[in-house]
């Protein structure tokens, strides 16, 4: 039976979302790709298994919204957690249960779905401190299972996947394995831009080019993603066609981009690109390794 399903991430910034994903599929897979169709959600992670495919979705903007007393927001935020098929909700082992946290329970109240409480930083607290905290948490709320972890040290995580296999549904493999495990955001975003350079330009340039993203940052606070991207070409006469006359070309590739990956990403890009020419590019093992185009044996 292959099982599969959407797992939902919830807690506060700084409980140790990434650090457990990271545990959970390793930092290779770790790829974090943005769903086109929701704004909302950001898919963290996949785990494929033989048993099945677990797909890990962070689910923000819960505490943000309640802060911000906006009920239009918290409506959606809670309308998302409606299509996991089971939440993960982290606090801190080494800080009580705090407003925010109450917050978040009281948002879980009506949504009907499997709530896993996750103990984290357990490796920064004594054992006996950890009971009345799970004492004090079954009062706050019925989740289905409360786990005391370390997603530093990856301690209780296996149980944690042990119950998350045992709550998923049967259903289908939803995404490709290559697809995450081959594509960042990084490629992603690359790939739009040599979409555009193909489709703007002519004759040899779509051949002659390559595209790579050096910078992917998203801002903590701003809810901006800041890609720098550069295009390679072959020759000086190519980069003169990729910018175009006063800049026109390249200032058309940019926006062009800039538009399609705000809808993908689902959120504000700046963009900034470069043009850079390196001879014979396309005949270079090596250069064509650095550029990312693997080279088939
Ligand atoms: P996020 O904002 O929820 O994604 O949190 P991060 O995963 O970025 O973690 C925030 C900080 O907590 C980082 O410095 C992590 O190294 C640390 N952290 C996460 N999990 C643990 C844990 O189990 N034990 C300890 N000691 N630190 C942790
Ligand atoms: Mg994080």
């Amino acid at each position: 039976m292959f099982k599969s399903g959407f797992v939902g991430i919830v807690g506060k910034p700084n409980v140790g979302k990434s650090t457990l994903l990271n545990h959970i599929i390793g930092e290779k897979v770790a790829i974090t790709t943005h769903k086109p169709q929701t704004t909302r959600n950001k898919i963290m992670g996949i785990m494929n298994a033989e048993r099945g495919q677990i797909v890990f979705v962070d689910t923000p903007g819960i505490h943000k919204a309640k802060k911000l007393l906006n009920t239009f927001m918290v409506k959606a935020a809670v309308g998302t957690f409606a299509d996991m098929d089971v939440l993960l909700f982290i606090v801190e082992a080494h800080s009580p249960l705090k407003e925010d946290d109450r917050l978040i329970a009281e948002s879980l109240q009506d949504i009907q779905r499997p709530v896993i409480l996750l103990i984290n930083k357990t490796d920064l607290v004594e054992k006996r401190k950890i009971l009345p905290f799970i004492d004090e948490a079954q009062h706050l709320f019925p989740f289905t299972e409360i786990i005391p972890i370390s997603a530093l040290t990856g301690q209780n995580v296996d149980r944690l996947l042990e119950s998350l296999w045992d709550l998923l549904p049967e259903g289908p493999q939803y995404f490709p394995e290559e697809m995450f495990t081959d594509s960042s955001e990084r490629f992603l975003a690359a790939e739009i831009i040599r979409e555009k350079v193909m489709m703007l330009t002519h004759e040899e340039i779509p051949y002659a080019t390559a595209v790579t993203v050096e910078s992917f940052s998203e801002n903590e606070r701003k809810p901006v993603i800041h890609i720098r991207g550069t295009i390679t070409v072959e020759k000086n006469s190519q980069k003169g066609i990729i910018i175009g006359k006063k800049g026109s070309m390249l200032k058309e590739i940019g926006t062009q981009s800039r538009v399609e990956m705000e809808q993908f990403f689902g959120t504000k890009i700046f963009l900034e690109l470069f043009v850079r020419v390196r001879k014979d590019w396309t005949r270079d093992e090596r250069m064509l390794n650095e550029l990312g185009y693997r080279i088939k044996k």
